[in-house]
């Protein structure tokens, strides 16, 4: 039986897998369906991780020096899917795509989350490079330039007047004429002189070349009129789907508490309502969505999990 079974190698499960086997259990794996890394590896940079401070590299590249460090002291990678996860008596029963089983004694899920697409054309070809679901991230690379959000909701309007702080004007495009935006939201962001609405209108196409993203069309959806801008930043923010699939039994209900968003409810120490069941990243309740904070939650759930283990022998 494993001591810990980890599911998702984003930030999150890797640093649980680093703190796990070198706070000494022997016997951890990493059920990671992709490549290690997690959703920071689309991204064509990263400059807000302390003690990192390279722009020329990738967030792939930046990822594998994580992979090199966590695998170093006995964590097993196992690339597979989990499909979902029981809890039968005191222990755990992780059952992976195809029907193979495996017991751990605790397990931590760190699947994270995935910004929802909206669907237009050019949205998948330019994504990393140009078109963003990340203000915090990627808003400093147009630095005094304008820049496109994409969104009427909550993150949209606030990312929006986060992105006027650093941009010269920010075009927010939006489908209604009406938003979904907390009030006092919405009016802070219409008392930004340089935040411009263009509502009744959606993203047709990004357009772009091998570089990136140079432009978009707009299209107003009451007259048909296409209008580009030349904005070379497409700031996406048409809600989150958090991937807790696994957390799901076989009638599709939740196994622990969850949010109304599908996040999972964990308190400060990523304890979720089951015992010995920890949520780390991007998956909880209030996550920053921030490499730097998935990593904590990570070591936070690991050192959980071996002050668990300990308590049970
Ligand atoms: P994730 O990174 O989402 O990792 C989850 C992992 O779980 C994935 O690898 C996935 O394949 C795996 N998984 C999911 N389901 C299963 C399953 N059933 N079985 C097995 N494996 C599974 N943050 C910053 O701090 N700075 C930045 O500059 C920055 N830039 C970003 C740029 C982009 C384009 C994006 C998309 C995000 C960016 N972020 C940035 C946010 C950051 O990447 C996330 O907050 C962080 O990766 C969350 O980590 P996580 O470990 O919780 O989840
Ligand atoms: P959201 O509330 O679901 O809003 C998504 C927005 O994107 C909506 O305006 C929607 O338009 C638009 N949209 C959806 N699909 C689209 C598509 N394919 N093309 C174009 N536009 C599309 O998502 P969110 O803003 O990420 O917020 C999620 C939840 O978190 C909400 O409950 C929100 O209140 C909460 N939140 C709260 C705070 C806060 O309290 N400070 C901050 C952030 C988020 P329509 O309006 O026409 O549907």
């Amino acid at each position: 039986m494993l001591d810990c079974a980890i599911i998702g190698g984003g930030p999150a499960g890797l640093t649980a897998g680093l703190y796990t086997s070198r706070g000494g259990l022997k016997n951890v794996s990493l059920f990671e369906m992709g490549v290690p890394g997690g959703q920071i590896t689309k991204s064509s940079e990263i400059e807000n991780y302390p003690g990192f401070f390279d722009s020329t590299k990738t967030g792939l590249e930046f990822m594998d020096t994580w992979q090199k460090q966590c695998f170093a002291f006995g964590l097993k990678h196992e690339m597979k899917k989990v499909d979902s996860v029981k809890k039968i008596g005191n222990h755990f029963v992780v059952i992976l795509e195809g029907g193979e089983t495996i017991e751990a004694k605790t397990v931590i899920v760190s699947t994270g989350a995935v910004p929802r697409r909206a669907g237009f054309k050019g949205e998948d070809e330019f994504y990393g490079r140009g078109v963003s679901t990340c203000a915090t991230c990627d808003g400093f690379f147009y630095k005094d330039k304008p820049v496109t959000v994409l969104g009427g909701g909550d993150t949209a309007l606030e990312e929006a007047f986060f992105l006027s702080n650093i941009c010269s004007d920010v075009y927010v495009v939006h489908r209604r004429d009406e938003f979904r935006a907390a009030p006092p939201t919405l009016e802070r962001a219409i008392r930004k002189e340089n935040i411009h609405f263009i509502t009744d209108s959606i993203i047709e196409e990004a357009v772009g070349d091998a570089m990136g993203l140079t432009g978009v069309d707009i299209r107003n959806l009451k007259t048909d009129e296409i209008r580009h801008m030349d904005n070379t930043g497409l700031f996406v923010f048409v809600g989150q789907d958090v991937k807790n699939d696994v957390l799901k039994d076989e009638n599709e209900n939740f196994i622990c508490e969850m949010s109304d968003l599908g996040q999972v409810v964990v308190n400060l120490k990523m304890h979720t309502s089951i015992e010995g069941l920890f949520v780390a990243g991007d998956l909880r309740i209030d996550a920053p969505k921030q490499v730097v904070s998935a990593a904590g939650d990570g070591a936070i759930a690991a050192l959980q999990v071996i002050s668990y283990i300990q308590e049970q022998q």
